[in-house]
């Protein structure tokens, strides 16, 4: 039920995932009156591991989305505001892991080094930290295709995607019904009997799935599963939303999201082929519309362009799977856009939907493990975003209600509280329930100035070891960014 990158997602999924079974009969139904939310344009890395199990190639999706290459974020201002002086903070995260060599950590070793003089962390342990920043592609074209040792997600325009995964799943035998829901039948244990549209009269299914966005109309209004509010701990509640068309078409594309911090939350910059995706998000409690549109004016430099307001709710619902519904997309929950956890969390309950559906006897016995290991994912995102902002020293209203204890939660601060005195390890995360490694927390919580007390020797290496092995991590850094080609040339290869 719904059109949208979740509905489309979970359509093309459990038909491939299916294929061929002969058990596994889908229709999606969506209307076209109502359109889809369009925003949604930012990617985790998981993402292409996605597209690859649908059968979508790389070359193909980027031509059919407008997609270009996403290597990280790179964090604006989210330590402390522009100085009067002029300078300003900024820290990237990067999708690739820190450089690994010969079971050496290098962690431990940039924990060592002079906090005054040493470089950011992810520039010191990362070789895509260079080749990012300077907009380099993280791959070239090579005789046996395209290829390069980087790792990275897309950007891409929400609306071509949802088209092209709705070619893909129609492809795979998903029917496509377009006309308006407007009532739902109970079976009496819980559940949906049937759905009434006004198009096509009653339709009848074994598994109802909610993807209709913030309307929520079978999970939420149908069977009033109880919404999770976290606007305590992570306080933006609306976006403005634009999109710039590109003036220059030779002009640089940028290999990372931009994610510029304001006075009451953050602005969202996404360089696509010829446009540029622009949105602020805020707190309503502690910015007026009036402010966030001067914000995001101040931020584009003029105002030709059309904004739309997108409120929302951050949060979820602990029980996204009732009876014979389950919920996928924002109608499960929204968080808000840092980190692009919008459809990665698509991802991950499509993923489980698939393998936990049984095929025989009654199709709600998934229910419990999923809404457990669901709303897990959850409060560990809520914590991954948390950790953003409390650790901020800017001393607008909204940061310093950040960065007050009693909004950030008792499992964050229990953590923080250790990697005062050690680093953020793998074993702090149960992987079921992760969306992010222990290299992600690194790279916020280095990004963020925060002190973890090292350990001398810690990283197995002696001194003189640390400085070679930073060395070689910068030397190959050098030989990527002579070896890779600006992101716009290798876009433009792409689309040829
Ligand atoms: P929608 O796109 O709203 O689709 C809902 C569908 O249901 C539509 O087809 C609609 O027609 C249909 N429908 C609803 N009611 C009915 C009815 N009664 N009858 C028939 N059809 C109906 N995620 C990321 O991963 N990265 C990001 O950078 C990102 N940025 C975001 C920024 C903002 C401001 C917001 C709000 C979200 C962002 N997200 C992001 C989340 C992302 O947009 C969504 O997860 C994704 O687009 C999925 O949306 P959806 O399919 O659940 O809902």
């Amino acid at each position: 039920m719904g059109g949208g990158t979740a509905g489309w997602l979970t359509a093309a999924y459990l038909a491939r995932f299916f294929e061929g079974t002969g058990q596994v009969d889908i229709t999606l139904l969506e209307s076209p009156d109502l359109g889809i939310i369009g925003v949604g344009e930012g990617t985790f890395p998981t993402i292409r591991g996605t597209l690859d199990f649908l059968g979508i190639e790389e070359r193909d999706f980027i031509r059919a989305s407008s997609a270009t290459f996403k290597q990280g974020i790179r964090f604006d201002d989210w330590l402390h505001a522009p100085r009067p002086d002029g300078s300003r903070h900024q820290y990237l995260h990067p999708f690739d892991a820190p450089f690994q060599a010969d079971e050496a950590n290098v962690l431990p070793g940039w924990l060592q080094q002079d906090a005054r003089s040493r470089p950011a962390f992810a520039q010191a342990a990362t070789i895509q930290h260079g080749v990012a920043i300077a907009g380099r592609a993280p791959k070239t074209r090579s005789e046996s295709g395209y290829s390069g040792p980087l790792d990275y997600a897309y950007h891409f325009d929400a609306g071509k995607f949802a088209a092209l995964l709705r070619r893909r799943a129609v492809d795979l035998g998903v029917h496509h019904v377009e006309g308006m829901l407007t009532g739902v039948e109970p079976d009496g244990a819980g559940g949906i009997a049937r759905i009434v549209t006004r198009d096509h009269g009653k339709l009848e299914a074994d598994l109802y799935i909610d993807c209709t966005g913030f309307r929520a109309a079978l999970i939420g209004e149908a069977l009033q599963a109880d919404f999770t509010s976290v606007r305590h701990i992570l306080f933006t509640d609306r976006a403005l939303a634009c999109k710039i068309p590109c003036a220059d078409p030779d002009a640089p594309i940028e290999s990372v999201t931009i994610a510029a911090a304001h006075a009451a939350g953050w602005t969202w910059d996404i360089g696509l082929e010829s446009a540029r995706g622009i949105g602020s998000v805020y707190s309503s409690a502690h910015m007026s519309d009036e402010e966030a549109a001067r914000t995001l004016r101040d931020y584009i430099g003029h105002d030709a362009y059309a904004a739309r307001i997108i409120p929302f709710e951050p949060g979820y619902r602990a029980r996204q799977w009732i009876g014979n519904c389950v919920a996928v997309g924002l109608s499960g929950g929204f968080l808000e856009p840092l980190e692009s956890t919008g459809i990665l969390m698509i991802e991950a309950a499509v993923a489980m939907i698939a393998e936990l559906l049984p095929m025989t006897g009654s199709v709600d016995a998934p229910a419990a493990r999923f809404n457990r290991l669901i709303a897990g994912r959850y409060e560990r995102i809520v914590d991954f975003l948390k950790l953003h902002y409390c650790l901020s020293r800017r001393e607008e209203p909204f940061w310093r209600d950040n960065a007050d204890p009693a909004s950030i939660p008792d499992s964050l601060k229990e953590m923080l509280k250790q990697w005062r005195h050690r680093p953020p390890s793998r074993f702090d995360f149960l992987l079921d329930l992760e969306s992010f490694a222990y290299f992600n927390y690194q790279y916020i919580l280095y990004g963020m100035g925060f002190e973890t007390e090292a350990a001398p020797g810690a990283s197995g290496l002696s001194d003189i070891g640390a400085q070679r092995l930073f060395a070689q991590i910068r030397h190959y850094g050098e030989q990527a960014m002579q070896d890779l080609p600006p992101h716009r040339t290798l876009i433009r290869q792409i689309n040829a």
